[in-house]
């Protein structure tokens, strides 16, 4: 007979050359072909912030997950400028981490409402002088209106028409700034408050004076 390698009949060889073919092709976009690693999905390793400067991790804040779909990657393009803003609501002199994470949470919400995706910022600062991660690098924030764009978004908790920033908000955000800029080669000029951008008091009076001379340390 013509199927002796081990098969009785034609039938039993078709059967079972059928069972042997793979049942699904791997489509882009499938588990399988999703398995990339973090360079190739362009994700920034905030390891180089952690090293200089304790770093709150957003995970350590809250457990909203961020809408992706309706953020803009940054496919990996390189940030060129910073942008400082102040939270803007009531003064605001909390110093516990859990008064802290409510505050952010606070703004979270507000910015999920505007469909921001997440937090709009990249990073904030407390009166305590602490960095928060806030929205991932991978994505452009949502700080700026027209600006988002290759624009790194800090935001110092407090009121700063109202109340002035503490030295060591001033200190974290001169330090933070630093980091940044080295990492990504920030050009001077390229660091602004919110009110050099666009119609708005932003970061406020007290703070703006300290973000312009940021520009002119190395
Ligand atoms: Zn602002």
């Amino acid at each position: 007979m013509a199927f002796t390698r081990g098969y009785k009949t034609r039938r039993d060889f078709l059967r079972a050359a059928l069972l042997a073919a793979p049942a699904v092709t791997l489509l882009p976009g499938s588990s399988l072909a999703s398995l990339t690693t973090a360079r190739e999905r362009h994700e920034v390793d905030l390891n180089f912030i952690d090293k200089e400067l304790p770093l709150k991790r957003r995970a350590e804040w809250t457990r909203i997950m961020p809408n992706r779909l309706i953020m803009e990657t940054t496919s990996g393009q390189p940030y060129d400028r910073i942008t400082i803003h102040h939270q803007g609501c009531g003064v605001n002199t909390h110093i516990s981490e859990r008064a802290v994470a409510r505050d952010l949470d606070g703004i979270l919400g507000w910015h999920i409402r505007q469909n921001y995706g997440d937090i709009g910022y990249h990073f904030a600062v407390d009166y305590a002088g602490r960095v928060w991660e806030c929205r991932s690098m991978d994505y452009w924030g949502a700080h700026v209106s027209g600006h988002n764009d290759r624009n790194i978004g800090v935001v110092l908790l407090g009121n700063f028409e109202q109340q002035r920033p503490s030295n060591e908000q001033i200190g974290t955000m001169e330090h933070l700034v630093h980091v940044l800029r080295n990492r990504y080669k920030v050009k001077r000029g390229r660091i602004y408050g919110h009110v050099d951008l666009g119609p708005t008091l932003c970061p406020g009076r007290y703070l703006q004076p300290s973000v312009e001379k940021l520009n002119n340390m190395a």
